[in-house]
């Protein structure tokens, strides 16, 4: 497992949404730093290990794709309750943050956009079902100015605030990429 590579796909943060700690920073030590991130397996390397899979071939179990970068607490809470942190979870976790961090990349976002940024990703961990719902209708009829109001307009009460908001919400539910299935 490529520990590095794993920090900078999420730019050095936990990769759970709803936590998004910085895991590294300077020491006053100047030719030190200190790390603060885990590289956690999402399933296990070994058969007593949480969401072990005896399908997957042992290079795959030590493969990159098979980790994910998280804070120290993050990595303790998923093997503490592997039931309720399951594979799909951290996968949806791992993907959600990779895409934050390649639109960080690609964008230069004031600090009120990051503040929705911020949002989109607690909202996407809450109604991944909605905002699927959302892409799946604007790849149906990319362009229109109706794909997502459709949907909000479906789930009442969701889409009640500002029209600017929602403008913001639309524009990140079609541009963030689905999570894998
Ligand atoms: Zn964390």
């Amino acid at each position: 497992m490529e520990f590095l590579v794993l920090q900078l796909h999420v730019g050095y943060r936990c990769s759970n949404s709803a936590c998004r700690q910085l895991t590294s920073g300077p020491q006053d030590d100047p030719t030190k730093a200190v790390n603060l991130g885990v590289a956690a397996h999402i399933t296990a390397a070994s058969p007593d290990g949480p969401r072990y899979d005896p399908a997957l071939p042992a290079d795959d179990r030590r493969s990159t794709e098979n980790g994910i970068w998280l804070c120290q607490t993050c990595s303790k809470l998923i093997d503490n309750d592997p039931q309720r942190y399951v594979v799909d979870v951290l996968r949806r976790w791992k993907s959600i943050s990779e895409a934050a961090a390649l639109r960080s990349l690609e964008t230069r976002l004031s600090s009120s956009d990051g503040d929705d940024e911020l949002l989109f990703l607690r909202l996407e961990q809450l109604m991944p079902d909605l905002l699927d719902e959302m892409r799946r209708d604007a790849t149906r009829a990319p362009g229109t100015e109706n794909a997502a109001d459709g949907v909000l307009a479906r789930h009442r009460g969701v889409g009640g605030g500002q029209c600017g908001g929602r403008l913001r919400l639309r524009s990140l539910a079609t541009s963030v990429p689905r999570s894998p299935s």
